[in-house]
This record gives C-alpha cells, sequence and structure tokens, in this order.
C-alpha cells in the first residue's frame, strides 16, 4: 500500500505513540484529582499544554482541548454566536470552507445568524478587497489557513488585520497548517484558531481551540470544571501528550519537512506532465506543498481513485469528509474549474514519508490506468 492521502489524516508518530503509552496503562489517574497518584498525569497535561502553546506563540492558558478540528470549528462559530446572540451575528466566511465550518453556519443560520460566503479567485484564495467590501462591524471573520482540497494559503495576517480595523473577530480553521507551515498567532493577529492532531501524525480524537486572552467565548461542554470550565469532560491525558509530542517533532522538522514535500511535489506534477497527459493542477502556485489536487480531462475522478486502490493506492477525490459523495466538489465549483475537466479530479496528498521511488511508480501507474480508460 501507498498513502498518498496525508490531508485525510496522518500516521502516528513513533515517539508520540510511546509518549501515550504510561497514560493508557501505568499512570491512568484522572487528572483533575488532588492525590499523589495524579500528579503525573496533571503535570504531563500542563507540559502538552506549554508545548503546544510554543508551537504557534500562544499562552498555555490560551490553548483548549477538544476532540477534534470539528469541535473547534463548532466551539468558535457557535461560542460567537451565543455570546452576542443569535440574531446580532453575524459570519463571514468562505465558500471553501470545510463542512465544518459551513454545516455549523447553516445551523446557526437556522437560529437566526446571518452568513455570508465570500467567493474565492480562481486559485482558491480570498482576496482582501472582496471581504473588505463586505465586512460589516462586530462580526466574525472565519477563514480557513490551508485548504483541505487544493491546498491553497490564505494571507491570514491581512485578513485579520481587515477583521480587526472593522471591530470583527478573526477565527481560522488551521487543521491542514498547523504542524506543516510556520503560525504565531501573536504575529498575526488572530483570535480563535482551530487544529486537528491527527493531521500532524498526532492521535486521531483530539485537537484544540486557541483563544486569544481577551476573547469572551462562552463554555462548549458544560459539566466539570475542566479546561477553565469551559470544556468539560475528563482528559484525554493520553491524547493530549501525543498531540503536543507530535506538534514538537513536526515543528522541529518543519523547514526540512516542506523542502522534502516540495521536491516530491514538483517530481511528480513535472512526471506527470513529460508524460503528456491531459490535466490541470487546481489551486494557487504558491500553495502547500504536497495537497496535489489533479483534474484529468473528461476523466472520472471516482473511478481513478477505485482503479488506483486496485493497485495499491490511497488518494482521495476531495474531502475524506465528502468521499462517499460522487459529485464535483463545491471547491472545485469554487474555483470554476471547467466541466470538462472538474469531474475527473483526484487528490494527492503528500507527507514526509514518501519517497521519489513511491512517486515514479505511481506516475507510470496513472498513466497507464489513464490510457486504458
Ligand atoms: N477543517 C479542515 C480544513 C479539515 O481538513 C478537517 C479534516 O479533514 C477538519 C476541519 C475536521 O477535522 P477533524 O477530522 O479533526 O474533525
Amino acid at each position: 500500500m501507498i498513502y498518498f492521502d496525508n490531508a485525510a489524516t496522518t500516521k502516528l508518530d513513533n515517539e508520540a505513540f510511546e509518549a501515550m503509552k504510561p497514560y493508557l496503562m501505568n499512570d491512568f489517574g484522572n487528572a483533575s484529582q488532588p492525590y499523589s497518584f495524579s500528579r503525573k498525569p496533571k503535570k504531563a497535561l500542563k507540559e502538552a499544554r506549554e508545548q503546544i502553546a510554543r508551537c504557534i506563540n500562544a499562552n498555555p492558558d490560551e490553548i483548549y482541548f477538544t476532540s477534534c478540528g470539528t469541535e473547534s470549528d463548532n466551539w468558535a462559530i457557535k461560542g460567537y454566536c451565543t455570546a452576542r446572540g443569535f440574531e446580532n451575528s453575524t459570519i463571514i466566511t468562505s465558500s471553501i470552507e470545510h463542512h465544518a465550518i459551513l454545516n455549523c453556519c447553516s445551523a446557526v443560520e437556522k437560529l437566526g445568524a446571518k452568513i455570508i460566503y465570500l467567493p474565492v479567485n480562481k486559485s482558491g484564495i480570498v482576496e482582501r478587497n472582496v471581504l473588505k467590501k463586505t465586512i460589516c462591524d462586530g462580526s466574525l471573520v472565519s477563514i480557513m489557513y490551508v485548504n483541505n482540497e487544493i491546498g491553497s494559503i490564505q494571507n491570514i495576517k491581512e485578513l485579520a488585520k481587515i477583521a480587526h480595523d472593522y471591530n470583527c473577530l478573526f477565527h481560522t480553521d488551521a487543521v491542514q497548517a498547523v504542524g506543516h507551515l510556520p503560525i504565531d498567532v501573536k504575529e498575526m493577529n488572530i483570535d480563535m484558531l482551530s487544529a486537528s492532531a491527527h493531521k500532524f501524525n498526532g492521535p486521531k480524537g483530539i485537537g484544540f481551540l486557541y483563544v486569544k486572552n481577551g476573547v469572551n467565548i462562552p463554555s462548549y461542554i458544560d459539566g466539570g470544571s475542566q479546561e477553565k470550565g469551559k470544556r468539560a469532560g475528563t482528559e484525554n491525558v493520553a491524547s493530549v501528550v501525543g498531540m503536543a509530542t507530535a506538534l514538537r517533532n513536526n515543528c522541529v522538522q518543519l523547514e526540512d519537512n516542506i523542502e522534502k514535500i516540495r521536491y516530491l511535489d514538483s517530481l511528480l506534477v513535472n512526471t506527470l506532465k513529460k508524460m503528456k497527459l491531459n490535466f490541470i493542477r487546481n489551486g494557487a502556485p504558491d500553495g502547500i506543498p504536497g495537497n496535489i489536487s489533479l483534474s484529468f480531462y473528461e476523466k472520472d475522478g471516482e473511478q481513478i481513485l477505485h482503479l488506483l486502490d486496485l493497485k495499491g493506492y490511497c488518494v482521495s477525490t476531495g474531502s475524506a469528509c465528502d468521499g462517499t459523495k460522487n459529485q464535483v466538489s463545491h471547491v472545485i465549483k469554487a474555483i470554476k474549474v471547467n466541466r470538462k475537466y472538474a469531474k475527473g479530479t483526484i487528490r494527492v496528498s503528500l507527507s514526509k514519508d514518501n519517497t521519489e521511488k513511491e512517486i515514479i511508480q505511481f506516475c507510470n501507474d496513472l498513466n497507464d490506468l489513464l490510457n486504458q480508460l
């Protein structure tokens, strides 16, 4: 099996797995208990929070552990609406967000919130003037950092500045960016940021929401006093430790990983070009390396995916959460990919663990397969 679906999920980092084990076995104590047996898990939780905060230049008390990126997104959107009152809430988001944002926006719209969806240009970028024209005082601007289907990277610092010029809050769904791109929440002036461990070689079922001190959003899950009383539920110490270890390792190797993946990315695209296949690469030329959205002329992406599966490759047609719907995705529609190409779209997403040999083998198999179709 050759794994080319790293935007859907990533392999658990070995060190992260080792770091998790004690908290699943011997040191299983409830981190909220006062006795000495709970000291170790409590300390691990504190250190993990500090570690994660360091990776994005936040303060440790600005990191709230959640169960996943989807929960973090829901908390940011619903928290803003609950604090302001749904009827008084306006959310300005983009047309290419993940469904964790889009479906959450639909839900709060039914409760009275106003939602504005910003168009993107052909490269999948929200242009500053488009936001400037639409923005109104007191809104929540929620724009994803890196798009999961085409890898386009938004100018978060610039968009956050515009939001603040209009007394708005700025949230970013950074699920595809954390652990893959340098992030400094202070320098970028981000108010809230969502992340998910399984996208950066951490375990599944754990994520975090960064909430800048001073930004007041209400609790998301009511119950005990965990996470400063804002997100109740016994802490998932092992997963939190795994998340922090994986993030630390990814951040330490960030530049090397980017460079390696950028090389593999251009090797793949250039090899396909040399094969004279009729395709386009979607997204911006300066998108995140390794998120490769390819649209093949008059082909069917779903069919390509299944034929590649038979040859042992994991790729996807778009978002993993959309994997069962055989239709052109909202992202491909939003960037207006030509109809003759749109249906033939697949996403190949690479990781630092992929090799040149895998890329060449893949290109040869894909070439054979497309010529047979
Ligand atoms: N946001 C983006 C951009 C994503 O790519 C994903 C997952 O694919 C999510 C949110 C949801 O994250 P999770 O799977 O942790 O709920």
